[in-house]
């Protein structure tokens, strides 16, 4: 999978992606064949595409108010440049407020695009005809709050689809059965416990040192189930 980021401020990305399970995603020596890698992120400054001298590529709001809007122009330049670079469809990404909210299905269907094409906006955003030009384009938030960039919603939204790529995750870190996925029944995890048995005079539950499989299963079933209706009963209805 190619992820290409259209955004001002290409330096954010720089720590995230070249870190922990992001940065083995995309190296071909750490991936499951150690040859090809799961993923390709490639980043792209929207500042390089203007066509204004001075490199500016925001302009105040028409009908006044605060805060200035990211042009037309560059963003649609540098999102015909991007595509161009690679021949698989690219699926185009707004990060914005308004879009529709990320969830795990979502993240699990996006993990399945041979390309994705991202565009972080900042300030007030972007000058909303080139949002319809570049249509057909999803436009999806992190949640229900206002960030200054796309920036981290973008890498929330390429840490949630990396690690669903194959052979990102080891066997033991499987996000199969994690919270809101299949495997959990889209329910909450079941809790977890380590070494030591006795923490603080708090011992581990007795049923997960039986060895009983069935039994163990069962439990964090219950478990699961239980948290769900305590935490987030919508997800039962
Ligand atoms: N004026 C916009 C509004 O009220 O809908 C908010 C603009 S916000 C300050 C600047 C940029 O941050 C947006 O263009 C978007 O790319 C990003 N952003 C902020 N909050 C976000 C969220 N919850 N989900 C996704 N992107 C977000």
């Amino acid at each position: 999978m190619r992820i290409d980021i259209l955004t001002l401020f290409p330096e954010m990305f720089t720590s995230v992606l070249g870190s922990s399970i992001l940065k083995r995603a995309a190296d071909p020596a750490l991936s499951a064949d150690g040859q090809s890698p799961s993923v390709s992120y490639h980043l792209t400054d929207i500042r390089n595409y203007t066509t204004n001298k001075h490199q500016k590529v925001d302009r105040p709001s028409f009908g006044g108010g605060p805060g200035m809007v990211i042009q037309c122009q560059p963003v649609w330049d540098a999102v015909q440049a991007v595509t161009a670079m690679d021949p698989r469809p690219a699926s185009r990404i707004l990060m914005t407020p308004q879009g529709e909210t990320l969830t795990q299905p979502l993240v699990e269907e996006l993990a399945t695009h041979p390309r994705l094409l991202i565009i972080a906006g900042h300030y007030e955003g972007i000058d909303e005809r080139v949002i319809q030009r570049l249509a057909p384009m999803r436009e999806i938030s992190i949640g229900d709050y206002v960030l200054t960039g796309g920036e981290l919603p973008a890498m929330v939204l390429i840490d949630a689809v990396a690690r669903l790529r194959p052979g990102v995750l080891g066997h033991e870190e499987s996000a199969h059965h994690d919270s809101f996925s299949p495997g959990a029944q889209r329910l909450l995890d079941h809790p977890h416990y380590t070494r030591p048995r006795v923490w603080e005079g708090m011992e581990v539950p007795e049923i997960l040192l039986s060895g009983d499989h069935a039994k163990i299963e069962k439990w964090r079933r219950e478990q699961s189930l239980e948290r769900t209706r305590q935490r987030r009963p919508d997800l039962l209805k």
